[in-house]
């Protein structure tokens, strides 16, 4: 028997480890299998190399507890270890055996998926054992061994009997960590971190009911036997070519890795970089139209098929945070702090080439089947919009698949939507003028008597679009976005024939003063206009850019929502060219006169929904005077 002092440089390092070492005590089951998977990983790979002469076979793990001793063991059938390499690896705390496994057999293991690197892994167990024991067997074929430590740097170690190849790892569970004694409890840590970890996790049996003979009777009970439960895919999607899998497959694994989601995914991406970094996964896009519960289900990062974290901000680019799925890579630093992993250079690659990816993957959605691309585009554009907004390297490629519809369900790409209207809708300054509604209810008079000139009206009514309007603008040369209920929509573009006025301007003049005297209490700037006779008498607008600013501010999301700041400025727009007109000068008294502007103004609130409470009871009230006269 060996007796002696773990080579630590503090004088008692446990306390520590308990502490500070992982905020999250419960990861010390993921580190302990992570070694018992290296460890059979290893095997694996000297095996196959020749330097094993041993039989690989179907080497499975096994999680077991055991409640009356009030232990937990992990049982590997890896490569195990001599007392010489327990001394090793185990007792000189962080001297890494995994790194120096890679060092050795750095031309051949690439690929072995081998996980540890922290050197600190097994030391994790004293975070919710007192005592902890290993009993391990070396491929090697040498007398097993066993080592015990109580969580003092003093340790034991001897010889022992051991039949099996690998290692028994037992934790003494500590008073203040029972719940780990739950089998509730560890099979929710096994799903949670290891299930789709490469090497089969068996947690207890159970029950499987053998297929009855086909001959058997019709009252005969089928019999049932007692399997291993495996806990664990060990092949998830994202670790096989995707030439290798259907659709199918990859819904299969959307509902493996999100149990409780109902609905199928739009489409999946499937990534994979082996150089300048490793990176495997696979990226679904859910419907989010009417599904923004985010929170939950969110992209989960695994590393050599470990559960991580689902925290990928930093890693996934914020717009790409809506998505679902799975991100696999041994090169994204663990156990870091946020910053660092932001500032990190392999994840910034990370990121764009996600971003680079998704942007491909979106060209040739729509090159393959426009009609299918359209059809998906509501539930995909908010992710896209915002990507635009936010990737300036999203943004570049975003015309190759951004969708501009319009109120009737046209598409157009903005090469398509430009070519549509460049001879129709320009200034006189010649800049393009792209007219679009947000609500096509609320703006629909609007957008009809646009769309009565032969205008286009796009339909944009995703809460970021004014950002992505003013990115647009910004982006774009020569092109002004204007919503079509705003002020200068009637006579902005440039027509071919100018409209003729009806009235003279001593008429003009008196019209005017008619409405303001009329409306003097509304704050309305009033603005005479010869516009078409077919054109509403009158109509309320709102300045472009004034309403822009106010809806920045409501979805800046920086606690600017609901500050206000801006003035409610409206015009009224009167049509010195309609029969309306006509009338109010034509009208026998000042009554008269006022009546008929008070109506249509109301008529004209009413279109733009600004007509509401007591003033559209009273609206309603008179209407009925009116026509019962
Ligand atoms: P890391 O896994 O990061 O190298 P650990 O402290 O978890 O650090 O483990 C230290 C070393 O102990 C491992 O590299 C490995 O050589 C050895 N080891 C740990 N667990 C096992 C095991 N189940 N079977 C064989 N060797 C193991």
């Amino acid at each position: 028997m060996t007796k002696g002092n773990i080579n630590v440089s503090v004088e008692n390092i446990f306390p520590l480890i308990k502490k500070f070492l992982y905020s999250d005590h419960e990861i010390f089951l993921r580190e302990l299998i992570s070694n018992a998977t290296d460890a059979t990983l290893k095997l694996k790979h000297l095996t196959s190399i020749g330097e094993a002469h041993v039989e690989y076979g179907n080497p499975k793990i096994e999680v077991k507890i055991n409640k009356e001793q009030k232990t937990l063991h992990i049982i590997d059938q890896g490569i195990g270890m001599t007392g010489e390499e327990v001394e090793k690896y185990i007792n000189q705390v962080a001297f890494s055996g995994a790194e120096e496994f890679l060092e050795k057999y750095k031309d051949t293991a690439k690929d072995a998926g081998i996980i540890g690197h922290f050197g600190l892994g097994f030391y994790s167990a004293f975070m919710v054992a007192d005592k902890v024991e290993i009993i391990t067997k070396s491929y090697k074929g040498e007398p097993a061994v066993r080592w015990i430590c109580d969580g003092s740097p003093e340790f034991t170690l001897e010889e022992t009997e051991k039949a099996e190849r690998g290692t028994e790892i037992i934790l003494h569970i500590a008073e203040d960590s029972t719940e780990f004694l739950e089998e509730g409890k560890i099979r929710e840590l096994l799903l949670k971190y290891n299930k789709f970890m490469p090497v089969p996790i068996k947690f207890g049996t159970r029950t499987h009911t053998l297929p009855l003979p086909e001959d058997a009777p019709e009252d005969a009970v089928a019999e049932t036997e007692e399997v291993d439960n495996i806990i664990n895919n060990p092949t998830p999607a994202w670790t096989i070519v995707p030439s290798e899998l259907t659709n199918e497959d990859y819904m299969k694994f959307y509902h493996e890795l999100y149990p409780m989601q109902f609905e199928e995914p739009l489409f999946n991406i499937h990534l994979n970089v082996d150089y300048p970094f490793n990176l495997t996964g696979i990226l679904f896009f859910p419907k989010i139209s009417n599904n923004l519960n985010i929170e939950k289900d969110k992209i989960q990062l695994y590393q050599n098929q470990v559960f991580v974290t689902d925290e990928v901000k930093g890693i996934v680019p914020d717009f790409l945070m809506l998505l679902r799925g799975v991100i696999d890579s041994p090169d994204i630093p663990l156990n870091v702090s946020r910053s660092y992993l932001q500032a990190d250079g392999a994840v910034k690659k990370i990121s764009s080439y996600i971003t680079k990816k998704v942007a491909d993957k979106m060209s040739s959605l729509i090159n393959e089947n426009r009609e299918d691309y359209e059809k998906k585009w509501n539930d995909i554009k908010v992710v896209i919009e915002y990507g635009l907004v936010t990737e300036e390297k999203f943004a570049e490629k975003a015309d190759k698949f951004t969708l501009y519809p319009t109120v009737d369900s046209k598409y157009f790409l903005w090469n398509e939507l430009t070519d549509k209207i460049k001879s129709s809708q320009t200034d006189k300054d010649g800049n393009l003028i792209v007219l679009y509604a947000s609500n096509a209810d609320e703006q629909h008079s609007y957008i009809q008597s646009a769309q009565d000139k032969g205008y286009e009206v796009l339909l944009l009514d995703s809460p970021i679009v004014p950002h992505v309007i003013q990115k647009l603008e910004a982006s774009k040369e020569k092109v002004s976005f204007v919503r079509v209920d705003a002020d200068h929509i009637n006579n902005l573009i440039k027509k071919d024939e100018p409209v003729i006025s009806k009235l003279n301007d001593t008429e003009k003049e008196s019209l005017k003063k008619n409405v303001e005297e009329a409306i003097k209490d509304a704050k309305f700037t009033v603005q005479l206009e010869d516009l078409d006779s077919n054109d509403a008498p009158f109509t309320i607008t709102q300045p472009e850019f004034m309403r822009r600013m106010k809806d920045m501010q409501a979805t800046g999301g920086d606690g600017m929502f609901g500050m206000g700041g801006f003035p409610e400025m409206y015009n009224l727009v009167v049509n010195s060219n309609s029969e309306f007109a006509n009338r109010i000068l034509k009208a026998e008294n000042a009554e008269e006169k006022n009546d008929l502007i008070k109506y249509a103004l109301d008529l004209a609130k009413l279109s733009q929904n600004l007509l509401k409470g007591k003033e559209l009871t009273d609206f309603i009230q008179r209407s009925y005077q009116q026509v019962s006269k």
